[in-house]
């Protein structure tokens, strides 16, 4: 294929994002950047340090401190997050995380101080970036946008078995409660809300399995590749 693109795929929690950004990369050869685990880190450190996830400029400030590293896992290729040291990867998944990142994603302060971070990673191409507003406010000159949905029960029952193959002890009722609330706070927040770009491809993937989605999105691709 020609030209190194840029990908963007956003849409809510567990709509089949990260499982098709990593089909996608694979088969492009391309980089994966999964933008989520940037406001997943910030909550994650402000919750380690006692800190009010309701004060933006403290989280904003937290954002300058947040010395995170990709590493890949060397038996697995995953990637592994690691701070100071430390591997911080399963920890960004923990209910508690879940419960509050949203709040911590709504501070305009900290979505201002994350974008050139992710803009410049971006840019480089040759990459499927994976988030909320990627295509509407992060890449807009993206060259193929997707927009992935799904239906919240659907949403729900993908996350809460994900959560109990990670070994958390959470209910379905509390998955599905979680994530609702998420989808509000993500789409009603007034920098940068969830919503689909203009020009997105709209995928929902209620009753499609990851491979037709993985099809249906490569066609696409095919179509806009110069
Ligand atoms: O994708 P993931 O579930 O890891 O994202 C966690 C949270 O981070 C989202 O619910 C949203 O509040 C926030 N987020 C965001 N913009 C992005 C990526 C994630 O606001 N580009």
């Amino acid at each position: 294929m020609g030209r190194a693109l840029i990908i963007a795929i956003d849409g809510p929690a567990a709509s089949g994002k990260t499982t098709l950004a990593r089909r996608l990369a694979r088969e492009l050869n391309y980089l994966f950047f999964d933008t989520g685990i940037l406001y997943r880190a910030v909550t994650w450190l402000a919750l380690t340090r006692g800190e009010d996830l309701h004060d933006e400029d403290r989280m904003t400030r937290l954002v300058q401190e947040l010395d995170i590293e990709l590493r890949p896992d060397p038996q697995t290729g995953e990637t592994r997050i690691y701070f100071q040291g430390r591997d911080i990867s399963r920890d960004l998944y923990s209910p508690q995380v879940d419960a509050w990142v949203s709040v911590v994603a709504a501070h305009p302060g900290v979505r201002t101080a994350l974008k050139d971070v992710q803009r410049r990673i971006a840019l480089q191409g040759g990459i499927i970036v994976v988030g909320r507003d990627i295509g509407t406010v992060i890449v807009p000159e993206a060259d193929v946008k997707i927009y992935l949905d799904a239906s919240l029960e659907e949403r729900a029952r993908r996350r809460y078995q994900e959560a109990r193959s990670r070994g958390h002890e959470v209910s379905f009722e509390q998955v599905l409660e979680d994530m609702r609330r998420r989808d509000a706070l993500d789409s009603s927040r007034d920098t940068a809300p969830l919503r689909p770009a203009e020009d997105a491809f709209i995928l929902k993937t209620n009753g499609l399995s990851p491979e037709e989605v993985f099809q249906r999105v490569m066609a696409l691709i095919r179509e806009r590749t110069p």
